[in-house]
């Protein structure tokens, strides 16, 4: 698939086709801004637009996507493109120094094919400080065929001696009718189950475009039973849901969509623009609660549900954990002064 394919992305995408139209395309690249956006794709994009059997002219600079080049990029069977990933089979990923060592290596030998050798990094925000420094060394005199493009959502976790070594570019995501579109057309989904996914992914495409809809909505109904005032106003049945929940494996995912939820109804609170809500079908509940809710506790509670989430691979008590958030969810919501009518 070439540029055109592309969704959003148009000012680094101009600003790669500017330099490669006037021969200036820098050594190294940093593509940063959110996760799942495109930046992986615009990055294999810019390798097949480079090595492409049948280039198109130097102003419309493109890959075709469907030559023998383009499909090997695409596959990473090109001999002259690299793409060095974390490994995230392990609880903290990491590029190690040895996947530097091997770029540093295959860097010796000019290209075999195309012109240039490009090695792709993704996620380069989990370098080792030894892979880092290794990398250094290779930014700091690179072979004149030599392309790097790193890729982070996190730029400011690398050292700031490779920041500077790098032209940044930034992504940011799509506009939420340009996300809409690129669903409806590549998914073959309705309008609505674009708009659902769309705000559910917060725009990122890469994670919308996978996403399993039947999935979503399981889980989403299962957050809304915890949310309905039939579980809230009783303390036991509060406890036993955060037992079952803590047991059930599933915690991770309801609490995204409690987070969900919860910004919805603040953004009702705060008389915001409605038709960004996910929940909009609630509407009617979400204006009852709305009345009641305060609202310091629930920004207070989207901070804990954060750290829960961001804790809950470590070895924290999710049962403690989801007993103190739906309890402090039950005070927020002032069920426990008020009754709340579905
Ligand atoms: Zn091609």
């Amino acid at each position: 698939m070439p540029f055109c394919d592309i969704i959003g992305h148009d000012l680094p995408i101009r600003s790669l086709k500017a330099a490669l139209g006037q021969g200036r395309l820098a050594h190294a690249y940093l593509f940063h801004g959110e996760p799942h956006i495109g930046k992986f794709f615009t990055a294999t994009r810019l390798a097949q637009a480079l090595n492409c059997d049948h280039p198109s002219s130097l102003e419309q600079f493109d890959g075709c996507g469907l030559c023998r080049s383009c499909l090997q990029v695409a596959s990473r069977t090109y001999p002259d493109y690299v793409v060095i990933e974390s490994d995230q089979e392990s609880a903290v990923p990491q590029i190690k120094i040895d996947q530097i060592r091997e770029i540093e290596q295959q860097l010796i030998y000019r290209p075999l094919i195309g012109e240039r050798k490009i090695c792709l990094i993704d996620d380069a925000d989990r370098l080792t400080i030894g892979a880092a420094n290794a990398l250094l060394k290779t930014l700091e005199e690179p072979p004149g065929y030599g392309l790097f493009i790193l890729i982070s959502s996190r730029p400011q976790a690398l050292p700031i001696t490779i920041r500077s070594r790098c032209q940044a570019l930034r992504f940011t995501p799509p506009t939420h009718a340009q996300a809409e579109r690129t669903l409806i057309a590549q998914r073959n989904i309705s309008q609505a189950e674009a708009r659902f996914l769309t705000l559910y992914s917060d725009r990122r495409i890469g994670e919308a475009l996978t996403l399993d809809i039947e999935t979503l909505h399981a889980q989403q109904r299962e957050c809304l039973d915890l949310v309905a005032p039939s579980t809230l106003q009783s303390i036991t049945t509060v406890l036993t849901v955060a037992e079952q929940l803590a047991k059930s494996g599933r915690s991770a995912e309801v609490l995204g969509w409690l987070s969900h939820w919860i910004r919805d109804l603040m953004v009702v609170i705060v008389g915001g623009d409605l038709d960004y809500l996910l929940h909009l079908d609630q509407l009617d509940q979400l204006h009852r609660y709305a009345k009641r809710a305060d609202s310091d506790i629930l920004l207070e509670l989207l901070n804990e549900i954060e750290r829960t989430e961001q804790q809950a691979t470590r070895h924290l008590n999710m049962h403690m954990a989801l007993e103190t958030i739906l309890l402090r969810l039950r005070d927020g919501l002032g069920v426990t002064r008020t009754e709340v009518t579905t």
